[in-house]
């Protein structure tokens, strides 16, 4: 676990500024694993058009954001109930530039094939959920970013010496498992038969199925199966190059252009000012290395 309660509690102070020292603390509690995700930001005065959904947000003094429960590295919720990952730090951004803290956000679990619904029943006020932008998706809801580019890869256990790349699998009777709703069970049927994909409503499904036998495989974007294997102990490995490229954009109401732009605007302060490496290394970077460019931002629509 990268997150124990003691450093939450130093993070939560040094926010209101209470505490000086609290920095200097969480270095020094802390389990090895990279850097603390610094407070993000969060802007006091930020003044809004009346009627746009920053302004609304903003009255509001709370969001509500769909995200991974169960994904290391991107979005993982600790037994302690804290968010912890890339997702949660950049929707913490998000969050700042409207004027909300972090404790004033409301967490939803997004598994993959609810997202769009959960943003069309404004059940949600945001997704930022491993959440490849794609055209399909975007007839239903629109996205900011994206923030961060992905790649499909597959997931087998250490020992496993025959598949090392999606092209074995075909012809093989590899058990093949990933997500419902998810852009990697789509892709990943081109390898396949029918009946070797096995679907489930989270990637942490896939993994507990991996480790007992129930399947050989487990496809999803590469830095999801990194989170994973991080935690494996040895047992699981990354194989082949990636084979489809993931954009990872923010969800919202389909034709708010106003709030896509906001975010975008987000996104590239937080690139510019280091907030957005900060969240990497403090999250996924010790694992998947290298800090990564913000990606250029589509034009909202
Ligand atoms: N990025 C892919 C998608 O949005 C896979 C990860 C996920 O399911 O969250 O479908």
């Amino acid at each position: 676990m990268r997150w124990n309660p003691v450093l939450r509690t130093g993070i939560a102070v040094a926010a209101f500024g209470l505490v000086a020292t609290a920095c200097g603390e969480q270095e020094s509690i802390g389990d090895g694993g990279g850097d603390q995700a610094p407070a993000p930001s969060v802007e006091q005065d930020a003044q809004f058009e009346p009627g746009t959904t920053m302004a609304e947000l903003n009255e509001a003094g709370t969001i509500t954001i769909g995200t991974k429960f169960d994904q290391p590295l991107f979005g993982l919720r600790t037994l302690e109930g804290e968010l912890t990952g890339f997702d949660t730090e950049i929707a913490r951004i998000i969050a700042g530039g409207l004027g909300i803290a972090p404790e004033d956000i409301d967490w939803v679990e997004a598994p993959s094939a609810q997202r769009e619904s959960l943003i069309e029943r404004d059940e949600v006020d945001l997704v930022v959920a491993t959440y490849t932008i794609n055209d399909e998706r975007a007839e239903r809801v629109s996205f900011a970013g994206p923030y961060y580019q992905a790649g499909q890869t597959l997931m087998v256990r250490s020992d496993n010496q025959e598949i090392t790349g999606p092209d074995d699998l075909r012809g093989s009777d590899a058990k093949v498992c990933s997500a419902t709703g998810s852009t990697p069970s789509e892709n990943i049927r081109e390898y396949i038969d029918e009946d070797q994909l096995v679907l489930f409503d989270t990637y942490s499904q896939c993994r507990d199925s991996l480790d007992n036998g129930q399947v050989d495989v487990v496809t999803t974007d590469n830095v999801i199966l990194l989170g994973f294997i991080s935690e494996s102990d040895g047992a699981f490995k990354l194989v082949g190059e990636q084979f489809t490229e993931e954009p990872y954009g923010v969800g919202i109401t389909k034709g708010d252009v106003a709030f896509c732009e906001f975010i975008n605007e987000q996104l590239r302060q937080a690139a510019e000012s280091g907030a957005y490496d900060a969240a990497w290394e403090a999250t996924a970077g010790p694992v998947a290395e290298e800090v990564p460019e913000l990606p250029g931002l589509d034009p909202c629509s």
